[in-house]
């Protein structure tokens, strides 16, 4: 199937800008997603490190606090057993650092110094657990913040004792500052945590500074961090107790009346439950290092992200997670509409190009239509163009040359055949009247020697008769009259009637190919010229130009009576020192044995005359040639003839401009 060639420049025009917008649509598509999911991560990570310097700042002043006020116990400046200045000491501490909710002093007596924050009755509550002798008493004061008193309660029924809590029992055991585990402070019910230190002397154990923090600041800090609009981030103690999570309620439950912490296999965020609990499978909750991860939940993808609590000694883990699509779905939205607007623009193009190939097919398929009308010869290639290109306008132009070339080419071509049928008359009266001269002269000789011999005989006899005399007498005289005009005869057959000229070989090798190519084709016959660029040719042009018709003629016939698989004639050409060698080569039987060549009226053709080689010899031997026939040649018949390329001093110089204007 042809396609046309608007076809191919609209196609290439909608294909080459598809290519081009699918690859920059394609590659941007996929960079993006690298870049978002990457980007998610980092918001993650910024997240987990928020929460973790979060509780670096908010649980680093309850340790410095603990430490701070037992060095102060230790070095005298207050002393463990002045239970008034220790409340004092405690409760402007309470006051400094806002995160801390209670602190408190526990001593190896038993006695004990507490003093938190409280909801009602001015902000504070001291609690005062006094043994003194023996009996133990515990008083709670409420004040206000200038530490004015504003109700006084005594407790008989309270019997706390520091020295069985595990903060004091810790702090005394390791000398040295504790974090208890998270746990729910009773007063508050809050999420807490303990930090002690011990109060040492040289003596010993003096007692135990405790500080409470509630670490429901830190589920509100993280319910606070925009991590994303649906992400959350949860903080998981080594035990696998979620005690951080934006929903404080969710981690905190109520066991027998006592409230606990949940793990997060258990927590109601089936989110974060899908995503860590195998984190505490093992029973710890143990991350060294910071992990990121993806999942799928409810046909959605998330990423998430575990690291430590860096910079305090807390074994704590903070958890994130987020949907993918937190991040992405406004890129992914943003895409979607580059990957519509792709379309319509290739869309819009592709009609464009189209167009633009219409508009620029137009001046060429009209071409193309006059140069139907004209090869029909129903237009002339003359007449102005329509609008057009500069390459129709050359093209056009080559055309119009090409025309009239092609038409001066086919009059010189009429003319050669014209001219070559005159000559072959010509030759061939001539070939036949030389023959006749010949045959003839004999009875015209015997007839007239045969009348000299009558007449002297009638002329020696006496009383001969006159009347037979001048009856010889006329037969001699009509006898030698028929013996000059043969002679005349003979003598215009052989006068040259041609004139020699130079003119070009190849031309006339090309005119000749043209008038026989319909004739090779009607004998199934492929003719070859393989001649290079010849000097040109001293003899008479058409002459040689029946020479050569005849010879190849010959060669289609024999090539079409032998039923040859090859079916060829080549014609070929050298030169040499002046000498033109041509060949006429063919595949056809060869040459019948029973033939002599260039002898006249030998023929093996029923309709032959036997005379075509005897006059083309006479030809080219007249144009100062040879021709024979190649006997060394293997295969076919090979005919050979040379033809002379130099100018004589009689002949005619023609250029070949002046040799084309004769013809
Ligand atoms: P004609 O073609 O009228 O027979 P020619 O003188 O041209 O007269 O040829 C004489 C004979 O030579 C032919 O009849 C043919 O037998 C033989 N002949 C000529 N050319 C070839 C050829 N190319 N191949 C075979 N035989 C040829």
């Amino acid at each position: 199937m042809k396609v046309s060639l608007g076809f191919i420049l609209a196609a290439s025009l909608a294909g080459l800008q598809f290519l081009a917008i699918i690859t920059v649509v394609s590659t941007s598509y996929v960079t993006t997603e690298k870049v978002i999911l990457e980007h998610a991560r980092e918001l993650l990570t910024e997240a987990g490190s928020n929460a973790s310097e979060h509780s670096n700042s908010f649980l680093t002043p309850a340790r410095e606090t603990a430490e701070l006020t037992s060095r102060l116990i230790e070095n005298g400046i207050v002393s463990e057993t002045d239970y008034d200045g220790l409340e004092k000491l405690l409760f402007q501490s309470l006051q400094t650092e806002s995160q801390l909710s209670g602190l408190y002093f526990g001593d190896e007596a038993g006695n004990f110094v507490y003093v938190m924050r409280s909801e009602k009755h001015g902000g504070f509550r001291t609690k005062f657990v006094l043994t003194e002798a023996g009996r133990k008493t515990t008083e709670l004061i409420w004040r206000d913040e200038s530490f004015a008193v504003l109700k006084r309660e005594v407790d008989p029924t309270d019997i706390f004792d520091p020295r069985t809590r595990p903060w004091y029992k810790n702090a005394k055991s390791t000398r040295a500052t504790n974090w208890t585990d998270p746990y729910i402070f009773f007063s508050s019910q809050q999420p807490g945590i303990s930090v002690s230190s011990p109060v040492v002397s040289d003596a010993g154990l003096k007692g135990v500074i405790g500080v409470d923090i509630e670490i429901s600041t830190i589920s509100n800090f993280l319910s606070e961090l925009e991590i994303s609009a649906n992400g959350t981030a949860l903080i998981l103690n080594q035990n696998g107790d979620v005690i951080a999570h934006p929903d404080l309620a969710q981690i905190i439950v109520n066991k027998g009346g006592r409230l606990e912490f949940i793990g997060i296999e258990n927590i109601e965020d089936p989110i974060a439950q899908g995503a860590f609990s195998a984190l505490a499978a093992t029973g710890l909750v143990e991350i060294k290092q910071e992990m990121r991860s993806e999942f799928n939940f409810a046909g959605e993808s998330y990423v998430s992200l575990i690291m430590p609590i860096t910079g305090a000694d807390l074994p704590w883990t903070i958890a994130t997670y987020a949907p993918e699509n937190d991040f992405t779905q406004s890129i992914k939205d943003n895409r979607k509409r580059n990957i519509w607007l792709a379309a319509i623009i290739s869309f819009i193009t592709a009609i464009a190009g189209v167009l633009i190939a219409e508009f620029i097919l137009r001046p060429v398929r009209a071409f193309a239509v006059r140069t139907a009308l004209v090869s029909q010869g129903e237009m002339s290639a003359s007449e102005p163009l329509p609008r057009t290109y500069k390459e129709l306008m050359n093209a056009n132009e080559a055309l119009i040359n090409e025309i009239s070339q092609r038409r001066k080419a086919d009059a010189q071509i009429l003319k050669l055949n014209r001219d070559l049928s005159h000559f072959s008359r010509l030759n061939l009266m001539g070939q036949m009247a030389t023959g006749l001269a010949h045959e003839l002269s004999q009875p015209l000789t015997a007839i007239s020697q045969n009348v000299d011999a009558a007449i002297s005989t009638a002329k020696q006899r006496k009383g001969g008769n006159e009347e037979l005399l001048s009856i010889l007498e006329e037969l001699d005289e009509q006898a030698h009259r028929g013996g000059d005009i043969i002679r005349a005869l003979r003598g215009f057959v052989r006068k040259d009637r041609g004139r020699k000229v130079l003119f070009d070989f190849n031309e006339l090798l090309e005119q000749t190919q043209r008038l026989l190519d319909h004739e090779a084709e009607v004998h199934e016959v492929e003719l070859i010229v393989d001649v290079m660029k010849m000097p040109f040719i001293s003899g008479n042009r058409t002459q040689i130009a029946q020479v050569l018709i005849n010879l190849v003629r010959n060669a289609c016939e024999a090539v079409s009576n032998a039923n040859s698989p090859v079916r060829k004639v080549v014609i070929t050409a050298n030169h040499k020192d002046g000498e033109l060698l041509v060949s006429v080569e063919d595949t056809g039987p060869g040459i019948d044995p029973d033939v002599t060549l260039f002898q006249q009226f030998e023929t093996t053709k029923k309709d032959g005359m036997g005379l075509g080689l005897s006059i083309c010899r006479t030809i080219v031997e007249a144009n100062g040639g040879r021709l024979w026939y190649d006997a060394g040649h293997k295969t076919g018949t090979r005919f050979c003839l040379t033809l002379n390329s130099k100018p004589t001093p009689n002949e005619k110089q023609m250029s070949p401009k002046t040799d084309k204007a004769l013809k």
